[in-house]
Parts: C-alpha cells; structure tokens; sequence
C-alpha cells in the first residue's frame, strides 16, 4: 500500500485531453525544476525566482530535437498549491504535443501522478484539510479553472474551522468529565453526567446547522440545475449562446458523460448552472409544430432554476400565460426580452402579476444581462447569506459522518438519561470527537485518504 508521505516528482496533464488552445504539463516535488530544466531551452530555470514565467522550447536531451514552443513557469515551495516546488509547462494544446512532453519528464526523472495525487500532496503537506481537497473535487471536478478558483475560494477553511470548533467543544468536556472524576468530593458523576449532556445538546444543534446548507452545497456540486423555457423565437438559443460562449462554458470530463447525454455547464457569478435540456431548446428550432409547453414540462421537473423569457415588445399571449402558471412554483427570473423593440410589458406590471424576480434585457443587443446575472447569484445565495455560515457541507462523506457523529451524541443523551455510568457515556462522547475528526482527515486512516483521493481527476 501506498503510504502518504512520497515525496518523488510527479507529472501529469493538467488540463483536459483535446483541442484546446494551449495545454498545461504540471509537476510538482523535489526535482520538479531540475527536470523541467532538462527538457527546456531557454534561462536556466534553476536561476530564475520563484513564481515567474518564461518563454523557451522544449527539447528532448536525447536527441536534441524540439518537440514545442512553450512558456514555462516555476513556482517554488512553499507558496504552491502542493507546497512542494511546482513547474507547469503550458504548451500548445493537442493531445500528442501534451503527451509527448508527458513523457519526455517521466524519461526524465519525474513519475506519472496518480488521480488526485496534486491535491493529496496539498493534503499531506498541511496545505488544505480533508475537506478543502473534496471541494476540489467535489464541486469543480467537471468545471473551468476559474470556477474552481470560485469554489476554492468560498471554501477555504469553512468548514475546517467550524469542525475544529465542535471537537473543541468536545474535548473540553472531556477534559472536565477527567476533573470532575478526579474530584470525587462532588457529587462527581452527576455534574459530569449533566455537563455532557449540555455539550451533546449544544454540538448536536450545531451540526443541523451543517446539514442544512448541505443542500446548498449539493447544487454548489453538481451545478444548480436551470431550465431556460419560453415560447418559440423568444430568445432561448441566444441566452444559450450567450451563456455558452467562451470564458463561462464549463467543460466536463466527468467519466461516463456520453455525448448523448453531454450536459452543459456554466459558471455565472460563481454559481455553476446545470443547463437542462439544451437539445431541447435546439431542436425546437428547427420543427415547424413547435412543442414548447409540453418539452417545457419535463425540463421544468426537474429544474432548481427557472429562467423564463417572455417577449416585451408584444402583447402576453396563451403561452406565455401557461408558462407562468406553470413555473409558479418554482424559483424564477422572468426575463423580459427583445425590450430594445419596445415595452409591451414592463418589469413593474410583470412584477405585480407574477411576484418573481424580473429582469428587462436585449440578448440580441446584449443588454441588462448583467443585471440577469446578478439576480442569479443573488437567488442562488439568498438565505445563506443571512445564516452566518455560508455553505461548509458538499458531499454525502460529510453528511454521513455528521449524521454519525449527531447519533453517537443522541446516544451519550440516552445514556446519561438512562443513568449508565459516566464511563460508558464517554465512549460516545469520544467516538463522536473522532468522527468529527475523519470529516477534516485529522483522525482519518490513510487507507480512506487514499480511497478518497483515487477518485480524483488524473492531474488534479
Ligand atoms: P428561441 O426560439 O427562443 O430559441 O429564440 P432565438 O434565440 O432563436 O431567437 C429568435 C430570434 O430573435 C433571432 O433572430 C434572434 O436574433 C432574435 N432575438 C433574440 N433576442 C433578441 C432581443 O433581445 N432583441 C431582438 N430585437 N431580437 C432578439
Ligand atoms: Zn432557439
């Protein structure tokens, strides 16, 4: 079995396998600038500081033959995502460039990376806990850098600190279930029975609060699932193509997606949109009966997010009013679109009738669409704002052992209810600290870390 500290330089493609427009070839460890300077013409990237880029070939030592024009960047540890030295290596996009370039590091000294094994580094070298690794994986898995970054970003730490804050809690009533033991001129058991009540009572209602933004960190995962519905030329396929366009398209590579079934992502504000049913809006186009409300239904089932696109320059018609009815239990925006070719329907009376959010836009003219994308994020994180702690719990490995760690305290309330000895009580009282302990990976088996981080995307 692998143990958890190897320390050897890895390699791997860092960007997803295919024609993109450049590729980036990451390592990360002890020789990762040795290597690296091997297979590069240019500075001699063993002087240059840290944290900086350079333009040069690179070569295969071999043979002396270039094998790409690249820019090459050197980061040092400790301020690296591995807190190891890393080098990535962007080079032109194309799966044979990448990979040779793969492979001349692993001729060259570095060893393939294993799924995950970047982000297990950051783990192991203190960099990010447990949890910070799966938001990693968890929620940016199939999405752009940048949304990762986004994601990161909200997460950093959260819920490392609020775990370390209940097992805290934990350990100082342990601690005083030892004193009062120790001090038996008290009436010693029954303090000790009711402090640990208390202490389960008051961790239990901490974690509900968890759970309960577990649902928000579903959607942060798996993207907030969004309809686009409206009837026939209203303008779906271009908030489509806007949507999609370039720098907010994610790209998935989760394994399994078959074209067939290729969902569309994107990043708006930071929020990822699972779109729903392109195909759906595409295809539509296309057919003469056109079958918007009746396709609409099934998007709509299974929407988180509704965007509804009413023409503003006419009149409401049947469609529009059966589309209404339809979404009106659902989480909309009502965009009022093609309002560059007048007003029929303003926001303010739209707003009266349907009591939902709306948005006046030209998709056309590209007009107001921010303000679209600002009520996005503003739905999306509406109500944990408020609640102090914003989303903490992404995955069902951390709803399970909360919900665990939530059983062991109900039972240390059974037991002192009960009158079982204190002695008996504790166990659960601890078993609860160390479960709490493998959300974070502070008590978690190396067997686990690794089951975990073998699930990772290969160069993450
Ligand atoms: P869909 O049938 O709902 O997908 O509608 P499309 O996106 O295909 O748009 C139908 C037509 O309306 C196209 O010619 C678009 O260029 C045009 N269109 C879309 N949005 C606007 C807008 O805001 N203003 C104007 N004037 N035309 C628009
Ligand atoms: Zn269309």
């Amino acid at each position: 079995a692998q143990t958890l500290t190897e320390f050897d330089t890895i390699a791997a493609i860092s960007t997803p396998i295919g024609e993109g427009g450049i590729s980036i070839v990451r390592m990360s460890g002890e020789e990762a600038v040795q290597i690296a300077n091997r297979v590069f013409k240019g500075k001699d990237l063993e002087k240059v500081p840290s944290h900086t880029i350079h333009y040069g070939y690179i070569v295969d030592p071999a043979n002396d033959s270039m094998i790409d024009e690249a820019m090459v960047t050197v980061l040092r540890a400790p301020k690296t995502f591995t807190r190891e030295d890393i080098v990535e290596i962007n080079c032109h996009g194309g799966i044979v460039v990448t990979n040779h370039i793969l492979q001349l590091l692993l001729a060259n000294g570095a060893r393939m990376a294993d799924p995950g094994e970047f982000t297990k580094r950051a783990f192991v070298n203190g960099r990010i806990d447990l949890t910070q690794a799966e938001s990693v994986m968890d929620i940016v898995r199939a999405k752009t850098d940048k949304a990762r970054q986004v994601a990161v970003g909200q997460l950093v730490g959260g819920l490392h600190s609020k775990i370390n804050e209940l097992r805290q809690n934990l350990l100082d009533t342990l601690a005083n279930v030892e004193v009062n033991i120790d001090y038996p001129e008290y009436d010693a058991d029954q303090v000790t029975a009711k402090q640990m009540r208390a202490a389960s009572e008051t961790i239990i209602a901490k974690i509900d609060k968890l759970l309960q933004s577990a649902q928000e960190g579903t959607i942060l995962r798996n993207g907030l699932a969004t309809a686009i519905v409206g009837q026939p030329n209203v303008g779906k396929s271009s908030l489509l193509n806007y949507l999609t366009q370039s720098d907010k398209a994610i790209v998935t590579d989760v394994a399994g997606t078959t074209r067939d079934t290729l969902e569309e992502y994107v990043s708006v504000r930071g929020v990822p949109l699972k779109l729903i049913d392109t195909a759906g809006i595409h295809d539509t186009d296309d057919k003469v009966e056109k079958i918007g409300v009746a396709r609409s239904q099934k998007a709509l089932e299974q929407a988180d997010l509704v965007l509804l696109l009413i023409d503003a320059s006419q009149e409401l018609n049947d469609e529009d009013r059966a589309l209404l009815e339809l979404t009106a239990n659902k989480k909309r925006i009502i965009v009022l679109n093609k309002s560059d070719l007048g007003q029929k329907v303003t926001p303010e009376e739209m707003k009266a009738i349907s009591g939902s959010e709306v948005v006046a836009t030209s998709i056309l003219k590209e007009d107001n669409l921010s303000s679209l994308e600002d009520l996005i994020k503003q739905l999306f994180f509406s109500g944990i704002e408020n609640s102090q702690d914003q989303i903490l719990v992404t995955n069902q490995r951390q709803v399970g052992l909360l919900n665990k760690a939530k059983q062991q305290l109900k039972d240390v309330i059974q037991a002192v209810d009960d009158e079982v000895p204190v002695d008996i009580a504790q166990i659960d009282l601890t078993g609860a600290w160390e479960t709490l302990g493998e959300i974070t990976g502070d008590s978690a088996p190396d067997e686990l870390i690794n089951a975990l981080f073998s699930q990772f995307c290969l160069g993450k």
